[in-house]
C-alpha cells in the first residue's frame, strides 16, 4: 500500500475521488486540500466516518495548507472551476491555469518525488503545463482523460445491447473534448469486434454520445458537472500504480516523438505501474483514424499554445 496520497481540490471530484481511494484501501493517509481549511477538514472527518462501514483503517486529513501534501507519493490535483452548461472545458483555461500554477508550486516546494495526476480542465493544456513548469520526467505526470471517455463509452455499449459491461473493451485517445477519437477497430465484446454486433448507425450514436458525455450530464445536473465516474476513473489510475498492475490504458501524457509529436499532452495507450508511465503504445492508425488523431492534435496544440501564451503575459 502506498503511504500518503494528497487530494488537491476537495470540491466534488476530489470528494468522491478520496472516498473511493480510501475504499479500495489505496493509501494509509489521504490528505484532502482546499482553499477553506474547514470546509477540507469536514470533508475529511465525513470520509473518515464511513471508515467502519467500508473497513478502511485510512486517516483521512483536511487542511487549507498546502504543506499538509509533505511527503505524499502521489497528488491528484482537481482544484478549479468545472464547466458550466453551454461551456467548452477551454472556456475555463485562464482561470484554471492561474489556480494550478499557484498549486502546482506548492507541489514542487512540499512534495518534489511525488506522480501527479491532473483532472482540472481543460486536462490536456493543464498536463502540458504541469510538465513544462516542473521538467520532471514525463512519467511522473499523467493527466485522466480516456479512462473516464473510455468508460463512458463502455456503459452506452454495455445499456445499447444489454451484454456485460465485464466483457466490454473500449479505447478512446486523443484530447479530452469534442475531438477524443473512439476507436472502433479496439473495441469489442468478449472479443468480437463491436461492428459485428451493432450497426453502423448505431455505432455513430454511441460514439458522439461518448464525445458529449461530459456534457450529457451538465445539461441534466445543471449544476454541477460529472464527478462519480471522473472520480472511478481516477482510482483505476491510481490502482495501477499502487499495485504495479501494468493496466494499458489510455492517458494524458507528454509526447516526446510518439505519434509524430514533440511536447504536446494528449490521451495515448500507455502502461501504468510503480513507475508511474511505463510505457507508451504507438499504434499504428488507418487513414481514419489518422485524420481523428491528427484534428485532435490540432486542437490540443492550439491550446498549449494559448498555455504559452497567458504564462508569458
Ligand atoms: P468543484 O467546484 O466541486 O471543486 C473544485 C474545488 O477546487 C473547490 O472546492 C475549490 O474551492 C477548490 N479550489 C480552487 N482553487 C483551489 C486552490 N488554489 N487550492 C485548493 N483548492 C482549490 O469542481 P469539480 O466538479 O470537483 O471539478 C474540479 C475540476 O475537475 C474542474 O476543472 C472540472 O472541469 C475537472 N474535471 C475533470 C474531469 C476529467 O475527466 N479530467 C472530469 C470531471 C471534472
Amino acid at each position: 500500500m502506498i503511504k500518503k496520497i494528497s487530494v488537491i481540490g476537495a470540491g466534488r471530484v476530489g470528494e468522491t475521488t478520496a472516498q473511493m481511494l480510501a475504499i479500495q484501501k489505496l493509501a494509509s493517509e489521504i490528505v484532502l486540500i482546499d482553499l477553506d481549511d474547514q470546509y477540507a477538514q469536514g470533508v475529511a472527518l465525513d470520509i473518515q466516518q464511513t471508515s467502519e462501514v467500508f473497513k478502511f483503517d485510512t486517516v483521512i486529513k483536511g487542511s487549507g495548507d498546502i504543506s499538509a501534501i509533505k511527503d505524499s507519493n502521489i497528488i491528484i490535483i482537481t482544484a478549479g472551476l468545472p464547466r458550466k452548461p453551454g461551456m467548452d472545458r477551454s472556456d475555463v483555461l485562464e482561470a484554471n491555469l492561474k489556480i494550478i500554477d499557484g498549486v502546482m508550486d506548492g507541489v514542487i516546494e512540499h512534495a518534489n518525488d511525488a506522480f501527479v495526476i491532473m483532472v482540472t480542465n481543460p486536462v490536456d493544456a493543464l498536463t502540458y503545463y504541469a510538465c513544462k513548469k516542473t521538467n520532471w520526467d514525463r512519467s511522473r505526470i499523467i493527466g485522466q482523460a480516456g479512462v473516464l471517455d473510455s468508460l463512458r463509452m463502455s456503459s452506452f455499449i454495455a445499456m445499447e445491447t444489454g451484454l456485460s459491461i465485464n466483457d466490454i473493451k473500449t479505447l478512446v485517445l486523443g484530447g479530452h473534448g469534442d475531438t477524443m477519437v473512439p476507436l472502433i477497430r479496439y473495441t469489442s465484446i468478449g472479443g468480437v469486434p463491436i461492428t459485428q454486433l451493432l450497426s453502423k448507425d448505431v455505432i455513430e450514436g454511441i460514439i458522439q454520445r461518448t464525445r458529449d458525455g461530459g456534457a450529457e450530464i451538465i445539461n441534466l445536473k445543471k449544476n454541477s458537472s460529472a464527478y462519480d465516474a471522473p472520480a472511478a476513473a481516477v482510482t483505476v489510475m491510481i490502482e495501477s500504480i499502487v499495485h504495479n498492475k501494468k493496466r494499458l490504458v489510455p492517458c494524458i501524457s507528454l509526447l516526446e516523438g510518439e505519434y509524430g509529436q514533440n511536447g504536446l499532452a494528449i490521451g495515448v495507450p500507455v502502461v501504468l505501474g510503480e513507475n508511474g508511465i511505463e510505457r507508451i503504445i504507438e499504434l499504428e492508425f488507418n487513414d481514419e483514424e489518422n485524420a481523428l488523431f491528427s484534428q485532435s492534435v490540432s486542437v490540443t496544440h492550439d491550446l498549449a499554445l494559448e498555455v504559452d501564451k497567458l504564462i508569458s503575459k
